[in-house]
C-alpha cells in the first residue's frame, strides 16, 4: 500500500511510520514539527520507501500518484501543548481533517482518524464503551481539543455517509512510550523525567483521578489491524489498555521502577481534568482480535530506559 501519515514526526505517528515500512508498505510522512521532531524519523531518511515533507496540513494538500490509505494523526495531544496552541489545535482537527478527507475522496483511499478518549469528556459511564456519547464542557480550556476531535469524528462520518469513503475512527486512550518529548507535559514523561533527575513528582490534586495507560507497541498493533482489515468501513473503536491506575499509584510505581529518591508533591488540579478513564475494549477484542499485551511495569521500564539514554545523549 501507499500510505500517507500526518503527524509523522510525532510520538505515535513516527512509530506508525516504522510499522508500515516494516510491513513492506510505502510511507509518505507529513509534519510541521509543532510538537514533533525530525529526530523521531531521522533513522528513516534514506529508506527508499519513505518520503517526508515538512508541511502544515491546515493548508490544502495535494500529492501526485495513487494513495491507498491515509492516517490523520497530526494534532497536539498533550493538554499542555493543546492549551498552548488552542487555535492551531482546532484548525488541525477541522481544516486538517477536511483536507485529508478531501484527499481520501480524490484518491479513493481508506481513511483512519486518530480520535481520543477525550471525546467522552469527564465521563458518567465507566468504563467507556464506543456507544457512550460523552460529557464534554464545550467552552472549557480542554474544549479546543475535545470539540475539535468530536467535529473531526462527525466530519469523518459525513464523508463516509455522503461519499462512501472507507473510514475508521480510533478513540485512543492514554498511550506512552519512547519518543514522547521529555517536556511534553503529559503525566508519564513528567513523572519519569522528575524521577530520574531526582526532582519531586508533581501530582495534580490528590492523585485519586484515574487513567489507563497503553504501551506504544500495543497501540500500534491495534491501529495497524484497524487500518488493514477489511469490512470495517464507518466503524469506531476504542484502543487502550483497560487496566486502570490512580495517578498517585502511577507516581509511586515510577519512583519504584526508576529507583528514584524523589518525593511526591501535590499541586492544583487542572480545570475540567477528567476524574476517571478506562476503555471498554470488548469491540476491539471481538472484531479485530486485539488487546494490549504489555504490562505497565514492563512498558514503564522500557520508557524509563529510553528517557535515561535520551537525557545522557542530550
Ligand atoms: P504528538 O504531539 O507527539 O504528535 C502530533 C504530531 O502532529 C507532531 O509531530 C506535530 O508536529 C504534528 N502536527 C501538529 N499540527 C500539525 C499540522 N498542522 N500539520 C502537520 N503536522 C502537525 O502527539 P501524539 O501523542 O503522537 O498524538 C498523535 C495523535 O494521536 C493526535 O491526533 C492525538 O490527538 C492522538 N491521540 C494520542 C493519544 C496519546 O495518548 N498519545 C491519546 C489520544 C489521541
Ligand atoms: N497529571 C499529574 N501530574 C503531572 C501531569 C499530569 O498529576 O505532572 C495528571 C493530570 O491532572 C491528569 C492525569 O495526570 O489527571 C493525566 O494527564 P495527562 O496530561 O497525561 O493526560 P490527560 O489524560 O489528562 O489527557
Amino acid at each position: 500500500m501507499r500510505v500517507l501519515i500526518t503527524g509523522a514526526a510525532g510520538f505515535i505517528g513516527s512509530h506508525l511510520c516504522d510499522r508500515f515500512l516494516r510491513e513492506g508498505h510505502e510511507v509518505i510522512g507529513l509534519d510541521n514539527f509543532l510538537t514533533g521532531s525530525p529526530d523521531n524519523v531521522s533513522h528513516l531518511f534514506g529508506n527508499p520507501n519513505f518520503r517526508f515533507f515538512k508541511y502544515d496540513v491546515t493548508n490544502f494538500i495535494y500529492l501526485e500518484g495513487e494513495l491507498d490509505l491515509i492516517l490523520h494523526f497530526a494534532c497536539p495531544a498533550s493538554p499542555v501543548d493543546y492549551m498552548n496552541h488552542p487555535i492551531h489545535t482546532m484548525k488541525v482537527d477541522s481544516m486538517g481533517t477536511l483536507h485529508t478527507l478531501g484527499l481520501a475522496k480524490l484518491k479513493g483511499a481508506r481513511y483512519v482518524f486518530a480520535s481520543t478518549s477525550e471525546v467522552y469528556g469527564n465521563p458518567e459511564v465507566h468504563p467507556q464503551p464506543e456507544t457512550y456519547w460523552g460529557r464534554v464542557n464545550p467552552i472549557g480550556p480542554r474544549s479546543v481539543y475535545d470539540e475539535a476531535k468530536r467535529f473531526s469524528e462527525a466530519l469523518t462520518m459525513a464523508y463516509h455517509r455522503e461519499h462512501g469513503i472507507d473510514t475508521r475512527i480510533a478513540r485512543i486512550f492514554n498511550t506512552y512510550g519512547p519518543r514522547m518529548r521529555v517536556n511534553d507535559g503529559r503525566v508519564v514523561p513528567n513523572f519519569i523525567y522528575q524521577a530520574i533527575t531526582g526532582k519531586p513528582l508533581t501530582v495534580y490534586g490528590d492523585g485519586s483521578q484515574t487513567r489507563s495507560f497503553c504501551y506504544i507497541d500495543d497501540l500500534v498493533e491495534g491501529i495497524y489491524r484497524l487500518a488493514i482489515e477489511e469490512g470495517l468501513s464507518g466503524e469506531v473503536f476504542n484502543l487502550g489498555n483497560p487496566t486502570e491506575h490512580t495517578i498517585l499509584d502511577l507516581a509511586k510505581l515510577i519512583i519504584d521502577i526508576a529507583g528514584s529518591p524523589s518525593e511526591i508533591v501535590f499541586t492544583d488540579r487542572p480545570v475540567d481534568d477528567p476524574d476517571r478513564r478506562k476503555p471498554d475494549i470488548t469491540k476491539a477484542k471481538k472484531v479485530i482480535g486485539w488487546e494490549p499485551e504489555t504490562s505497565i511495569e514492563e512498558g514503564l521500564k522500557r520508557t524509563v530506559n529510553w528517557f535515561r539514554e535520551k537525557l545522557v545523549a542530550g
